[in-house]
């Protein structure tokens, strides 16, 4: 029996658009390292905030986002970042602070850099952790950081739902202006790959999305 394949995934899309529910559900279902790369700029704007460093202070952002170490820790089967050995609490990551941050921290290309080369290595992570691939959700996973993934997808929603989603989250987020942000900025912006599989999440339960995610991730390699 050949052993089976390393698969790597990709889903992007604007905040609220499914991502998270559905990229977790998919690293259960086919024993994936989830891997949440919001979570990885929102803990470098949290780091670079306490260090007193603004979006607007290039060299300093510059200088301060080369010489962040990160490290990796497993929480089940998600990949959390830690900072110079330090993993910053959820609490942090989501607040409100740096929800108005991040996007400008974001659309500094050597921010970017800083995190290229830390998120392909996770592939490496996973299969040393004895994964069967990765799920990897973000912006830019299918067009700059895996543009040869086995799978790539790419998920929206109209704003309205997507802000009512966010809303019965209970967090303070102007998820419209983040997007806007993410969308126009320079360096890897929000869109859709070529080639990534497109689905508007608007009136379709995450049950069904995943469905269609796991039938085309199977067709390829076999049921989960
Ligand atoms: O996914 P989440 O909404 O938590 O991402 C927070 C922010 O991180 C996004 O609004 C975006 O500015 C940035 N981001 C990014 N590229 C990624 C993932 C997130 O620029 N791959």
């Amino acid at each position: 029996m050949p052993s089976s394949p390393f698969i790597i995934v990709a889903i992007d899309g604007g905040a609220a658009s499914g991502k998270s529910s559905s990229s977790k559900i998919l690293a259960e279902r086919f024993n994936l390292l989830h891997v949440d790369t919001g979570s990885f700029y929102r803990g470098v704007t949290a780091e670079l905030l306490r260090r007193g460093v603004a979006a607007s202070d290039l060299p300093a952002v510059h200088a301060a986002a080369a010489q962040l170490g990160f490290g990796t820790r497993l929480a089940g089967r998600s990949a959390v970042m830690e900072i110079g050995g330090r993993v910053i609490p959820d609490a942090e990551i989501r607040s409100k602070l740096v929800n108005d941050h991040v996007s400008h921290f974001a659309a500094i290309p050597e921010v970017r850099t800083a995190l290229l080369s830390y998120q392909r290595g996770l592939a490496g992570f996973a299969r040393e952790q004895n994964f069967r691939g990765v799920v990897m959700e973000g912006r830019d996973i299918g067009s700059v950081i895996f543009p040869d993934a086995d799978f790539r997808f790419f998920l929206h929603a109209d704003p309205a739902e997507r802000a009512r989603r966010r809303a019965q989250e209970g967090g303070q987020d102007s998820i419209t202006e983040r997007d806007r942000i993410d969308s126009s900025r320079k360096t890897a912006p929000l869109a859709c790959p070529n080639g990534a599989l497109s689905i508007d999440t608007t009136h379709v339960g995450i049950e069904q999305v995943v469905q269609l995610m796991a039938d085309t991730i199977a067709t390829k390699i076999g049921p989960a």
